[in-house]
């Protein structure tokens, strides 16, 4: 047996770890990943991503290899059997993000995209093949038993590090350990899941969405460039047993022309579509992760997303704790900051998925009247976030833009183009459209920015800065303000239209950041 000390422990090595382990790693601290398999999974599972994601991978230097393996997503229908469109998503947008909005994936190009980053941090150690069998919390430190693949208790590791991440899917062993309970929204659907890689050319009528066909709802798919998924309801007298072999996949896809003479199958298989959030995301010292902490039904492809956003709100928090920077009261804005968010999009997708399941025809005939009639009552809107390290004003209401996703455009400082992140940087960034705003500040207001290693990056005539894209020009017109401040996860802390509301946003900052020790400087971007 031997014992380690790490910053943070890591259990399970799936999409949502590979980016949280390269979170960390990338902030300089040591991580000690266990994951039970001896190699990525290999499988898909998610096939959407958006830009949100997309600039997070960005800033782990993938997103061109990434964009070149997926395909951009267009309009994305919900039609009935008739294809008559219920209900449709514009997925062909530019996001604010700087990258198109939606994309189609093959979540194997992810996971090893997200591998090969990780690997290149010497700080994050990867035990693959070693399955967690026990965690325990003492004092100052978190504790974890792992033992190899086939191995028995003789070969244990213990590990030792200040704080634990569960991003140990589903079924999370952890959040069992922890004894921590999980609110059902109450969907449970089971679906066959058939993935195919064509081998010649096949026409498809319907390319992207779902059908609500009453005998047979379905969900036709891309995964990236390459593969395809065809998904479909299992009817309440088909036992799961008989849909789950592959002979059961052929026949469910045959009717749309993918046969062995077109196509490979890469896997069929069976889910249970479920709806669950825990209701503790952190214990001590230990932290939930995407599935882990919450599953969704995938009708609006945001689980594994969902995830990404957990692990870059909690990154930027543990490590100012583990800087020094700000206290472990920091850590406690996790769950306040991500559950509702989850949860709202849980609720988006029982919703969209309540749209597809009917398999009564003479209910999916009202149901059709219904969105005929325009008396179906609207999704849930796509949520931002609504509490947590967010700036409100004098009244308790949030500020202009609080909590919403920070905007990414092309600027150019002179001498280098293009997206502002690769130009002129990330993390906590205070955007100027206006340098004389940036001047009034005193240095109190400027220790908090300095506290945070902030950048600060100003706009405007006589700037080397400029907005090629007219991105901070439409967001500074469109919420009336001269100054933004987002955090590093690229959540807006909020907007300021005068050197005033400014100073009282920075003050606010300083309220809320409970701060341990001053340390770093300003770092003021090329613009400055
Ligand atoms: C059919 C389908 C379609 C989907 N479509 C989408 C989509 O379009 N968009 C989207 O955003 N999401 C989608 N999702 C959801 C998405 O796939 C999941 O949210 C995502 O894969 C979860 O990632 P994770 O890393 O949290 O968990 P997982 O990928 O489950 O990884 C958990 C890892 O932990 C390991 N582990 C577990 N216990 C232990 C232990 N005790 N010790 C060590 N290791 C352990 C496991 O081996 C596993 O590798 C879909 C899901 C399905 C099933």
């Amino acid at each position: 047996m031997s014992e380690e000390i790490y910053d943070v422990l890591q259990v399970g090595f799936g999409p949502v770890g590979q980016a949280n382990a390269a979170i960390l790693g990338g902030g300089g601290h040591s991580v000690a990943v266990f994951e039970r398999y001896p190699t990525l999974y290999g499988l898909p599972r998610a096939g959407h991503l958006d830009h949100e994601t997309v600039r997070l991978l960005q800033s782990f230097g993938i997103a061109e290899r990434m964009t070149s393996l997926m395909v951009r997503a267009n309009k994305y229908v919900f039609q009935n059997q008739h294809g008559d469109e219920l209900v449709s998503f514009n997925w062909d947008e530019m996001g604010v993000s700087g990258w198109a909005s939606d994309w189609y994936v093959y979540q194997p190009d992810l996971e090893d995209a997200l591998a090969d980053v990780v690997h290149l941090f010497p700080n994050v150690e990867v035990n693959q093949g070693w399955e967690v069998v026990s965690v325990s919390e003492a004092g100052d430190h978190v504790a974890l038993i792992a033992r190899p693949a086939g191995g028995d208790a003789s070969q244990d590791r213990i590990v030792r590090g200040r704080y634990l991440v569960a991003a140990d899917g589903g079924n999370s062993f952890v959040r069992t350990a922890l004894g921590i309970e999980q609110e059902d929204l109450g969907f449970h659907e089971r679906w066959a899941v058939t993935d195919y890689r064509p081998t010649k050319e096949i026409h498809f009528d319907f390319d992207n969405g779902q059908i609500a066909d009453p005998a047979r709802p379905l969900n036709l798919f891309q995964l990236g460039k390459r593969h395809r998924r065809i998904a479909s309801l299992i009817l309440p007298h088909e036992a799961t047993e008989e849909m789950k072999i592959s002979d059961a996949g052929w026949k469910l896809i045959a009717p749309h022309g993918v046969t062995p003479d077109n196509a490979e199958l890469v896997r069929h298989t069976v889910y249970v579509f479920e709806s669950k959030i825990a209701t503790q995301w952190r214990r001590g010292r230990c932290f939930l992760v995407g599935d882990a902490c919450h599953v969704m039904p995938p009708f609006m492809g945001q689980g594994l997303l969902s995830g990404i956003r957990d692990v870059a709100n909690l990154g930027w928090k543990l490590s100012l704790v583990l800087n020094g920077q700000a206290t472990e009261r920091l850590l406690d804005t996790y769950m306040a900051e991500r559950r509702p968010h989850a949860r709202q999009l849980t609720e988006m997708s029982i919703h969209a998925g309540r749209l597809m399941v009917t398999t009564d025809p003479e209910e999916a005939t009202r149901r059709d009247a219904a969105y005929r009639a325009g008396t179906v009552p609207p999704p849930p809107q796509f949520p931002s976030l609504t509490s947590g390290v967010l700036h409100r004003d004098v009244n308790g209401d949030l500020a202009a833009s609080a909590g919403e996703l920070a905007p990414q455009g092309r600027v150019s400082t002179g001498t280098q183009a293009g997206l502002f992140d690769d130009v002129v940087g990330r993390g906590w960034v205070l955007l100027l459209a206006d340098a004389d705003i940036f001047r009034a500040l005193r240095d109190e207001e400027l220790a908090v920015l300095e506290q945070l290693h902030a950048r600060v990056a100003h706009f405007g005539p006589g700037r080397d800065l400029q907005d090629l894209s007219g991105a901070y020009r439409d967001y500074f017109e469109k919420y009336e303000i001269k100054a933004l401040l987002y955090r590093p996860d690229f959540y807006v802390f909020g907007g300021a239209r005068t050197a005033a509301e400014l100073r009282e946003l920075l003050a606010d900052l300083d309220r809320q950041l409970p701060r341990s020790a001053a340390a770093g400087s300003v770092t003021t971007g090329t613009g400055a």
